[in-house]
């Protein structure tokens, strides 16, 4: 489903983030030292080849709610931003950092005039963050950050499960 609000597309489907070829930039789930590790940063250093890595050293570590930017590398998209979520319960406070990633991430973006990105669900898998509420944060955030955008049209939200779907359709339906 999608949702317009003052011009900008938000979206959410259901897949890979690594395969978002019509988006210009994709966001890594990142750990603080930018290594490839499991999950999303797993999958995308692994689509983007070895040179992400070397890419991504001298940046690191970062900070929860921090971002920075690369290069795509071998991946559809001509940029990666890597966000440090909070880990659930550790990093506190935990939706003000969260809400950190989204926004740093999204002014970064128009920064660099990127129209189009891609966030995973960031904090939902290792870092423990319950769906239902990283999704509300997620989604505010945005919401909250879209009248600062110049550049950026498209917000794409990428869901691996059906289930994590449904949670991001209902709470940007009720947006
Ligand atoms: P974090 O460490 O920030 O919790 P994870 O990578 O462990 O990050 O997981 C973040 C979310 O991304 C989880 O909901 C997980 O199911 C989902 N996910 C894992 N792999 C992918 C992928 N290839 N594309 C999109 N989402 C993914």
């Amino acid at each position: 489903m999608e949702k317009k609000i003052s011009g900008v597309t938000i979206e959410c489907v259901q897949g890979d983030i690594t395969r978002q070829p019509d988006v210009t930039a994709v966001v890594n789930a990142a750990n603080a030292w930018l290594k490839p590790g499991g999950g999303v940063a797993g999958a995308i250093h692994r689509a983007a080849g070895p040179e992400l890595d070397k890419e991504c050293r001298p940046l690191a570590p970062i900070k929860p709610g921090q971002a920075v930017i690369t290069g795509g590398h071998n991946l559809p998209n001509k940029y990666v931003i890597h966000c440090l979520g909070p880990r659930y319960g550790v990093d506190k406070p935990e939706d003000r950092l969260l809400s950190d990633c989204y926004r740093n991430a999204l002014k970064l973006a128009d920064e660099h005039e990127i129209d189009s990105i891609a966030f995973p669900a960031i904090s939902t898998g290792v870092f423990g963050y319950p769906v239902q509420e990283a999704a509300e944060v997620a989604l505010r955030t945005v919401k909250e950050t879209i009248p600062s955008l110049k550049h950026v049209h498209k917000i794409r939200f990428v869901l691996h499960s059906d289930r994590d779907l449904k949670i991001h359709e209902k709470v940007l339906e009720s947006l």
